[in-house]
Parts: structure tokens; C-alpha cells; sequence
């Protein structure tokens, strides 16, 4: 065995074969060196394993394939495209929701050019960032003015802070949410400075019981999207309607935190109804903040709405210098919100109210149209099939909900396993990212088009090569 190793190909004939590879143009030299030196490392950890026993194993020749695919896996950027087959529309690790192709077009001319982003074409002046998206904001969801933060997070923060810092924020117990990432609403609450005064019980709250905590310290009557659980059984939650009433009384501003923030109208899906941003405006919550980039299927962005009075109380305080939103994400919002002037067209054009609303039927035929080219394109190596299943919408939306969809079910025919073929997909040019049911790997053709079957296909063949 120690003989063996004197048979390795050295760094500097490796690099010099490298050089002259024109597949691998693209890879900057800088990294090559460490990349052959890892794996020269790992040539020399089979032959202590036993792995490789001749030397003919240790040619440059019959090591140039593996290592090839070392440098290029290596050297790929970080930050890269993965396929979704989770189902999952708005998948926070995967990026959330997917732009319009206007939203795209705007980003993609807001980063190559200068723009008005903060020069008023009126008068040759100093203009407002915001003053582009404003208006189509409020006109949407029928608020007096708005604001738009770096996230939804931020939007809690610089509404606890302006109009609740040092003072209490009355919140019911069954609200007070870890969203994940963690983000849990009373850490935000202290850190604003506002002082949280719990009311209700876990499971149920009374109009009565935000009364009875009302004193001369309390700022603010703040109401929670339960974004990511459902409490079910004896429940009783205080609507936005009620607070407001409560609120006008006592001369308190309400905050609803939506969450995802909905604009449309989802009905027809099975789904138990959310309240839209336009209904809860229009119940008279003073502010409301929601997500860009949830069920909205816009950039990541937090969006304030509400009555003129609060809002510019918002916009004055310096932490909004500090959440504001670069050009890009004005881009894709004010793209993203034009397509909201029309529902229609919205359901058509946004990513992903298209995920959400395609029917049962449609997928179906995209499961079967997937596994057509799996087969087709991997062949023996798996079995494929078609069968029902659920997605979820994701985000903090609709929690706990299914929507029915149909599922391609890949299983390996050779020795490798199913976990093992959902982790090898993971190093895959493409990572596929899927979900084990049932002993088969599946894949949810909701969140995945129609041009990414072949890649999807790819992924299952590099994963199933990666074996020997
Ligand atoms: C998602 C969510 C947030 C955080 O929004 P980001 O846009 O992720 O910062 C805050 N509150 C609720 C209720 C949420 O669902």
C-alpha cells in the first residue's frame, strides 16, 4: 500500500493538465491549486481505505474524470439555483416566492442603469424612494398611506418602536408567535422598547380581557397572524373589528401583523378563509404590516399600511433610514403590485398565486409529463409513479392546510437507498429537493416548470453515478 502513493500524480502535472482543459475556463485559478490539493487528499484517504489497490487507479488519465468534477463542484458559486419538488409554494429556505417576469425585467433594468430612485422628474429635485410605490399601495388595499421596510421583521420593530416604545403594546397570549429563524414576537417586542402586556389564555381571548388591561401607560392594541400553527377546539380569538372598537374608545391605535399579508382571493381551493390586507384595512386597523415576499409573490420587503397620521409617525423615525429597501426590491414591488391593479391578471402572472391555484387536474397531467422523461431520460435505474398527495401553500399562510396535488415517486432499483438518493440529489449540478414518503422519494410538479423536468432528470442521473 505505502508504495502506492508515490504513484499520485503531482499538484504541478495536474495543474498543467487543468490549464489546457477548456471546459474549464470559467474556473479561477486562484481556487484550482486547493481544489487539486483536496483531492489529491482524498486519493490518498482510499488508499489507506483499501479503495484504490493498483496503480493504474492513480494514472492522471483515470483520475482526470473524478477530478474534474471536483474542480467544477468546487469551484460553483455558493449561492446557487436548486429545484424545488417540495410542493412548498413559499418555501423561506428556498427563497420564497419566484418574480413575475415583469417583476424580473424591472430588477434586471433597476441594477444595469440609473433611475429616479431618488430625484423627482416634476422638478429636477431631490425625490423620495418610496414616493414610486406609495400610491399603487394604497390604491390596492384601500389604506390612506403606506411605508415599505427592509422584511415584514423590521415593519414590527419601527411600528412597536414609534408608537410603543417605553409604553405597553397589549397582545392576546394565544398570539405571541415564534415565526422560526428565531424570530419570536415578545424578542422583537423588547427589543423595540415596548413593554408586552399578555392578555386571554392560550386558547382563548375576550374583547373584555384587552379592556381590562388598558391604563395609562398602554400605547397600542396589537393583533398577530397565527402564520404557522392553528389552535383548534375551544377557541375565541377578538377580531380586528372588535379591537378597533375597543381602540376608538380608549383612543389607541391598533396594529394588526399580518403576516403574509394576502391580497387575493382565494376561494374555491378548500382552504379556510384569511382575512385579505383590503378587508383588514377596511375594518379601520389603524396599521398593518405584512410580507413582500409570502403569499404577495413579490421581493422580500415588509409593507406598512394604515392611516396617514401613524404612518408618518413611521416614516420619521431614523430606524426607517436604517430597514430602507434598495432599488431592486422597488423594482420587483412596484412591478410585482402592478399586476395586483387587475386580480386577473395577477393570478395569471405572479408565480406564485399560479403555484397555489393550479388545479388537482393540471397536476396530474405535469405528474405524469414528469415522469414520462424520467423514464425516459434515466431509464432502469428507478421506478417512477404517479399518486395523489398534498402541497402546502407555505410561509405562514393557510397553516396546517393541504392542497391536493399529485406526486411522482422515484425509487433507485440498485442498492441505493431512498434517504441516500434524496441526500446524493443534494450535490447534484441542480440540488433537487424533495421529500420521502412512503419509502419513495417524491416530487410535486407544483413548484416545479415545465423547463426544469430535464434538469430534474439530470440531478437523478448524476446522483445515481455519484454511487460508483
Ligand atoms: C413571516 C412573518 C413575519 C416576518 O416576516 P418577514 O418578511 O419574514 O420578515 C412576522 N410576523 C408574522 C406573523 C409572520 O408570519
Amino acid at each position: 500500500m505505502s508504495n502506492l502513493f508515490k504513484f499520485l500524480p503531482s499538484v504541478d502535472l495536474v495543474l498543467t493538465k487543468l490549464e489546457s482543459d477548456d471546459s474549464l475556463t470559467d474556473v479561477p485559478r486562484t481556487l484550482t491549486r486547493d481544489l487539486v490539493n483536496g483531492f489529491l487528499d482524498v486519493c490518498r484517504e482510499e488508499i489507506k481505505a483499501g479503495i484504490i489497490t493498483a496503480e493504474d487507479q492513480l494514472s492522471l488519465d483515470s483520475l482526470y474524470p473524478r477530478l474534474t468534477c471536483h474542480v467544477r463542484a468546487g469551484a460553483r458559486p455558493h449561492f446557487r439555483r436548486v429545484l424545488n419538488g417540495t410542493g412548498v409554494v413559499v418555501h423561506t429556505n428556498l427563497g420564497r416566492s419566484l418574480l413575475a417576469d415583469t417583476a424580473v425585467k424591472a430588477v434586471t433594468e433597476a441594477c444595469a442603469t440609473y433611475s429616479n430612485l431618488e430625484f423627482d422628474l416634476s422638478t429636477g429635485e431631490r425625490g423620495s424612494r418610496y414616493s414610486h410605490v406609495e400610491k399603487i399601495i394604497c390604491d390596492i388595499t384601500g389604506a390612506e398611506a403606506a411605508l415599505v421596510v427592509n422584511n415584514n421583521a423590521s415593519a414590527v420593530l419601527i411600528i412597536l418602536e414609534t408608537l410603543a416604545a417605553g409604553r405597553e403594546a397589549v397582545v392576546s397570549r394565544g398570539q405571541l408567535v415564534e415565526i422560526g429563524g428565531s424570530f419570536r414576537i415578545p424578542d422583537v417586542m423588547t427589543k423595540s422598547g415596548a413593554i408586552l402586556h399578555e392578555v386571554g389564555a392560550t386558547n382563548r381571548t375576550h374583547p373584555h380581557d384587552y379592556e381590562a388591561a388598558i391604563n395609562e401607560n398602554t400605547a397600542l392594541l396589537m393583533k398577530v397572524h397565527t402564520s404557522n400553527f392553528r389552535i383548534i377546539g375551544f377557541t375565541k380569538e377578538v377580531t380586528g373589528a372588535e379591537l378597533v372598537e375597543i381602540g376608538t374608545k380608549h383612543d389607541l391605535p391598533v396594529y394588526e401583523d399580518l403576516g403574509s399579508g394576502n391580497l387575493s382571493n382565494f376561494s374555491g381551493l378548500g382552504l379556510m378563509r384569511e382575512p385579505t390586507v383590503q378587508e383588514v384595512v377596511s375594518e379601520g386597523v389603524d396599521v398593518v404590516s405584512f410580507s413582500g415576499d409570502k403569499v404577495l409573490g413579490g421581493p422580500q420587503a415588509g409593507i406598512i399600511v394604515g392611516k396617514k397620521k401613524y404612518i408618518d409617525m413611521i416614516k420619521k423615525n431614523p430606524l426607517n433610514r436604517v430597514l430602507r429597501i434598495d432599488k431592486m426590491t422597488l423594482a420587483a414591488l412596484e412591478a410585482t403590485m402592478r399586476l395586483y391593479l387587475d386580480p386577473e391578471t395577477a393570478m395569471a402572472q405572479v408565480p406564485t398565486l399560479k403555484m397555489i391555484m393550479e388545479k388537482p387536474e393540471s397536476l396530474k397531467l405535469r405528474a405524469q409529463s414528469l415522469s414520462r422523461v424520467l423514464g425516459r431520460v434515466v431509464g432502469d435505474d428507478i421506478t417512477c409513479s404517479v399518486r395523489e398527495g398534498v402541497s402546502r401553500v407555505g410561509g405562514g399562510a393557510f397553516p396546517e392546510q393541504d392542497l391536493k396535488t399529485f406526486l411522482v415517486t422515484v425509487v433507485p432499483t440498485g442498492d441505493m437507498s431512498v434517504p441516500e438518493l434524496k441526500e446524493r440529489l443534494l450535490s447534484s449540478d441542480y440540488p433537487l429537493v424533495g421529500r420521502i414518503e412512503d419509502d419513495a422519494f417524491c416530487l410535486d410538479p407544483r413548484t416545479l416548470t415545465q423547463t426544469e423536468y430535464h434538469m430534474v432528470a439530470d440531478s437523478i442521473l448524476q446522483a445515481l453515478n455519484l454511487s460508483n
